[in-house]
């Protein structure tokens, strides 16, 4: 038994702590000693602190590097139970999940595992949980266990692991949630979970957990009651019927994903249309309103709910009953997806991405950026160039305006962020520019923030191309059903294969017209290679994934289409600084959703005034440069400044800096499907090069020499004494951390068909899939390359565009024949495939799969502030001459007397590279602190 008298110590220190960490070793009650880490606070983790202790092997004790010996307290929630989450990594998705509760006086754990937002399942690989000891008292359970093949896991062929490292200060980083109601059934073990109410990070020092009677404190380990065991063989539950009321267990949650019983008879049947387009996004609604405005009878299809109270949404907060507003609608409290995601991110992906009408434009933070022409010039094929672009660009702009000033009023609420920052880059000699009137000037120039806002509220396609659309009797949208796959005859597409996903939705098979007929994929980089790979379209590996997952309701393997699917994933790369200034001070947006400052909610009410009709978190300057590279490529980068703080700085005087690397970089990902329908990024397309990772740091070391101009600047991340390589080195390559939200890719356009030899696109240059007659993708997926901006305008023009051309095409036997070849390397293996057109390609791609999700950064990482990590990663001298010293950066760089608009900043090679450096690493042991909402967001 575990000694009582560490619970009371808890108890004693939660009375005081308030989101308090703190490390010490401790020796429970069977001798075995910990590295122990105390956290919670503020009440909200049941009724005191938690602590969660770890002991690992000696590093000379060899065969028992999978495993650990833990020990884990957990405050009881009294009237309504409780469970607690620990993961293995510090994310919730894509990682070891173990979770505790009582029943009765019997600590129960079961291992659970999240591919994406959503309720985790039972964990099917092989985890074995052997409890040493148990107890419980009035206020907290704890138990003592043994963790064996803990560290690396596998579910469904998604491998992963965090095996601790044997260098000095390393770090292993912990995740923990806790909910304030017990499992469903709290005598089983596969019991439903609801969602936790708070979760956060810590980092466990390694080398403090290693103790050499390690291996004679496993033979402790022998089960002590049968709820003790919990080998991960249990039966999968996820992907089931949908029936499963249980919500995410991360800071990101899922929908209530309730498959409502579908009617018995499928109202669609016998009506036909010319168009069916899937997914109601920036690609999915203009399309639809510009193809029914020639008159042919088309079907929107969103799989989400309605959002905007224009279409009948109805999520919102109390101070917005009485409107017809919803929380989508408020430019101010669209951040609120990153609190409270329940119902709106789509919780079949491992990432961030609304599954509600509107799509990305419901949720985002409204950035509406004309193109820049070398956007298209550089990364699209013939026919998609700038000149082709330029009517599709500026009828976009004709329906959707830009505004750089929300309010109604004309009045910018708390503008200190733009005066700073802009301030030291005016210094600097940055030029000041409204970016959509010069959208070619991308280099050295900053901005006020330019919006789709209009009249103080989101707009974008729903306020605009989706009103017009559905003027027309020969149109008609449907939501909260899923398109799960198109049904089709060898190459011709006959209609699509639908399911009810929330109340409301629609069951069965709806069709096109017979010969003439067309359906276009609109369900975003993750959502339209999902229904592509269901429908027999992909790489082979992944149909026969779908085919071991849902055998008969695939297509014969005979009429398989394999073409590249799911590769060349793409996303802005973020890397984040975080400054203080003395005029800055913090707005609360978070706040304001449900308990707003009374006199911002009623001039937001009565005349859409005040700050709540501006991008939270008071996104306040913009700004861009380019990079040339040494291998002749020029990058892009932009720079996001908003008013909040990251990365563990406590003050409310912070801003967090996202530099995104945006067009020109050669590194891509992959999408890949897993055994339960769920889509992950199994490569990240994050600086797997010596020159993207280069192009990152002339960009810090130019923003740094940007912002000495104004001496109040303090940059408190990275630290003073950090240099840029080190930082690099250490910041985490993984969605959670570097993910800008901007996924694309996964389904290029190409003139190098993927059906022959090693081509490389999904769909040509009308966008329809190669190898069929009359499918075609019009969303994120098809864009060959990153953009300069934030990509939403962009994909409109893209829609814009595509109505053109689709609308031309004469429905005919596809030349090439279904499965012809099969071009690409099967395995789920990296990708090695050539990248976009202009742009070269990017070298061997890293292998890590760890995803650090957007849970995990949302989570406040309350102990790893108080750890230094160091040690497993080369050496910071030998990294740093790597970069270009700042003096050749800086000769580069505008002065204030100099004319920055056609400079360029220039790097040289890395002599070794980044990829190199990076492979040493033991990822993600040599990490600093975790990140804090740190990953872009906009
Ligand atoms: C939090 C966040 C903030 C962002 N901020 C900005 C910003 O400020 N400015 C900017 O320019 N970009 C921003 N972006 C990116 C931008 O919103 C996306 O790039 C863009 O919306 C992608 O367009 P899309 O048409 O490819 O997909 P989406 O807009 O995501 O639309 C896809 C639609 O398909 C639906 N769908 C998916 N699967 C199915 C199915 N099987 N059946 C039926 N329907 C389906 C989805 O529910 C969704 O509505 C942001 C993105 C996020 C997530």
């Amino acid at each position: 038994m575990g000694k009582i008298v560490s619970l009371a110590g808890v108890v004693a220190l939660g009375a005081s702590a308030v989101w308090g960490q703190t490390f010490e070793t401790f020796t429970d009650g069977n001798g075995i000693e910990f590295w122990q880490c105390e956290f919670g606070g503020a009440g909200v983790v049941g009724d005191g602190d938690a602590q969660f202790g770890l002991a690992l092997p000696a590093t000379a004790q060899t065969g028992f590097e999978e495993e650990y010996i833990g020990h884990l307290v957990v405050p009881k929630v009294k009237s309504t139970g409780t469970w607690m989450g620990i993961s293995h990594e510090s994310s919730m998705t894509s990682a070891l999940l173990l979770l505790s509760w009582l029943d009765g006086a019997d600590v129960m754990t079961s291992f659970r595992y999240a591919s994406g937002y959503t309720s985790p399942d039972i964990y099917t690989g092989n985890a074995t949980l052997t409890k040493i000891s148990q107890s419980v008292n009035a206020t907290h359970f704890e138990m003592t266990y043994r963790c064996e093949s803990c560290w690396s896991w596998d579910q469904d062929g998604v491998a992963g692991s965090q095996v601790p490292a044997t260098t000095s200060g390393a770090a292993q980083l912990i995740g923990w949630a806790q909910a304030t109601q017990a499992p469903t059934t709290p005598g089983d073990t596969d019991s439903a979970i609801k969602q936790h109410a708070d979760d956060g990070i810590f980092g466990a020092v390694v080398a403090s957990a290693r103790k050499s009677a390690y291996t004679s404190w496993v033979s402790l380990a022998t089960a002590t009651s049968t709820a003790a065991q919990a080998t991960g063989t249990s039966t999968n539950s996820s992907n089931s019927t949908g029936s499963a009321s249980a919500s995410g267990t991360g800071g990101v949650t899922a929908a209530t994903a309730t498959a409502a019983a579908c009617p018995n008879e499928n109202a669609m049947a016998s009506t036909t249309w010319d168009y069916i387009i899937v997914g109601a996004g920036a690609g999915g609604i203009p399309l639809a309103d510009r193809l029914s405005e020639q008159g042919a009878s088309v079907l929107l299809i969103e799989k989400g709910p309605p959002s905007s109270g224009r279409w009948g949404g109805t999520m919102k907060p109390d101070w917005l009953i009485g409107t017809n507003l919803t929380r989508f609608d408020v430019p101010g409290l669209d951040n609120e997806i990153w609190k409270d995601s329940e119902g709106i991110a789509c919780e079949d992906y491992s990432v961030m991405a609304g599954c509600v009408l509107g799509g990305g434009t419901a949720v985002n933070a409204g950035l509406w950026w004309k193109a820049n022409p070398v956007d298209f010039d550089y990364n699209f094929p013939a026919g998609w160039k700038s000149g082709d672009m330029a009517a599709a660009v500026d009828r976009v702009f004709e329906r959707i305006p830009f505004t750089d000033v929300p309010p109604t009023n004309g009045v910018l609420y708390k503008p200190q962020g733009y005066e700073v920052v802009g301030g030291a880059l005016a210094a600097a000699g940055w030029q000041n520019v409204t970016a959509d009137d010069v959208p070619a000037k991308k280099n050295f120039t900053f901005s006020h923030p330019n919006e789709m806002f209009s009249h103080g509220e989101r707009g974008g396609p729903m306020a605009t191309y989706l009103v017009t659309a559905n003027e027309r009797k020969n149109f008609k949208l449907i939501t909260n059903t899923t398109v799960s796959r198109v049904v089709r005859d060898g190459s011709r597409i006959t209609g699509v294969e639908v399911e009810a996903f929330l109340e409301g939705g629609l069951c069965g098979i709806i069709n096109v017209t017979p010969g003439t007929g067309k359906v276009i994929l609109s369900a975003g980089a993750f959502g339209t290679p999902k229904i592509l790979f269901r429908s027999g379209i992909g790489p082979q590996d992944q149909l026969e994934t779908v085919k071991d997952a849902e055998s008969s309701a695939m297509i014969e393997s005979s009429h398989w289409i394999n073409l590249p699917v799911g590769h060349n994933l793409d996303d802005h790369v973020n890397t984040d600084l975080v400054l203080t200034h003395p005029k800055i001070s913090f707005y609360d947006f978070y706040a304001a959703y449900t308990n707003p400052i009374p006199s911002d909610a009623d001039q937001y009410i009565a005349n859409r005034t005040g700050i709540l009709t501006q991008s939270a978190p008071n996104l306040s300057v913009l700004f861009w440069q380019e990079i040339l590279g040494d291998d002749g490529i020029t990058r892009q980068l932009q720079y996001t400044a908003r008013v909040e703080s990251g990365h563990d700085i406590e003050s409310n005087k912070s801003m967090v800096i996202s530099q995104y690397l945006g067009r020109g970089a050669t590194s891509r990902g992959r999408t890949t499907i897993t055994a339960s329908l769920d889509m992950v990024v199994s490569t990240v397309p994050y600086l797997n090069n010596a020159h993207d990772t280069a192009a990152v740091a002339a960009g810090i070391e130019s923003l740094k020499a940007a912002l000495a101009m104004d001496p109040k600047i303090q940059i408190m991340y990275p630290a003073a004494n950090t240099s840029t390589a080190d930082f690099l080195a250490d910041y985490p390559l993984t969605t959670a951390s570097r993910s800008a939200n901007h996924w694309m890719g996964s389904c290029k356009m190409g003139l190098d068909s993927g059906l022959v030899g090693n081509g490389t696109a999904v769909v040509d240059t009308d966008t329809k899939v190669y190898g069929t007659d009359n499918l075609f993708v019009v969303d994120a997926s098809i864009f060959p390359g990153m953009t300069s901006t934030n990509p939403s305008a962009l994909i409109v023009a893209a829609a814009e565009r595509a109505s053109e051309l689709i609308a031309k095409i004469k429905v005919g036997k596809s030349s090439l024949v279904a499965n012809s070849t099969v071009p690409y390397p099967t395995g789920n293996t990296n990708s090695t495939l050539p990248q976009g057109a202009g742009s070269p390609s990017g070298s061997a791609v890293p292998s890590g799969t760890a995803i650090f999700d957007s849970a995990a950064s949302n989570a406040t990482s309350r102990c790893t502030k108080q750890i230094t990590l160091t040690g497993s990663r080369t050496s910071s001298s030998s990294l740093a001459t790597e970069f270009p010293a700042s003096s050749s950066l800086t000769t580069a760089f505008p002065t204030a007397t100099s004319t920055p608009s056609t400079s360029h900043a220039s790097f040289s090679l890395p002599s070794t590279g980044y990829q190199a450096t990076n492979g040493t690493l033991p990822y993600p042991t040599a990490t600093t602190s975790s990140p804090s909402g740190s990953s872009g967001r906009e």
